[in-house]
């Protein structure tokens, strides 16, 4: 995903901006035309992403495993209240946020478009689970980096998205061997692995 942080935070300062200014004045008419052009802007870069990862994606792979993620109940979630919000709602939030960032259903219908067959899998426990022997534990993700994966049963080591993106294709191609005959090629999928490749991992 590009950067867009910082266009991010010039859209959220411009929002705030016109109820410090006059109402119906040329300043405030400015602004609202400037907070527009910030976020068609916003709104291109990140068309201009999907076509580039689904070309990419759609031309190495004739199937692409994706996981389902809950994205509004992911949302509801992190918003947690205003007497319990818990250590775990800004980095919740921030997750959240680049999930939403990435417009994932609208990266998945472009990439339907362009003949790669899309499998959506349960997204539950692809991210702790070892793809070398398939013990299920939290601890199996280091809690600091969330970037690392090393399995507590067996110690297979690995970029947590790559191990995420393994069981990820499994699942799928698990499915698809009991309906059809589309289990010989695939390539895996996460859209958070999109998002976090290239961004800070929130
Ligand atoms: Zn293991």
């Amino acid at each position: 995903m590009p950067d867009m942080a910082r266009l991010e935070a010039r859209s959220r300062r411009l929002q705030r901006k016109p109820s410090r200014q006059r109402k119906a004045s040329w300043r405030r008419e400015r602004t609202k035309r400037h907070l527009s052009r910030v976020r068609r802007k916003i709104a291109n870069r990140r068309k201009n992403w999907h076509r580039h990862v689904s070309r990419r994606l759609a031309a190495e792979a004739g199937t692409v495993a994706v996981e389902g993620l809950n994205v509004k109940g992911m949302t509801r979630s992190a918003k947690g209240t205003a007497e319990a919000p818990g250590t775990m709602v800004a980095q919740k939030s921030g997750t959240n946020r680049v999930i939403l960032d990435t417009g994932w259903t609208a990266l998945k219908r472009m990439l339907e478009y362009k003949a790669a067959n899309v499998i959506v899998v349960p997204a539950r426990n692809t991210s702790r689970t070892c793809h070398e022997c398939g013990a299920k534990d939290e601890r199996n993700r280091d809690p600091r980096t969330r970037a690392n994966f090393r399995c507590v049963a067996c110690g297979h080591a690995a970029h947590a998205d790559i191990n995420a993106a393994k069981n990820i294709l499994a699942r799928a191609l698990d499915g698809a061997a009991g309906r059809d005959e589309a289990s010989e090629t695939g390539a895996s999928a996460r859209p958070e692995a999109f998002a976090l490749a290239t961004s800070a991992d929130p």
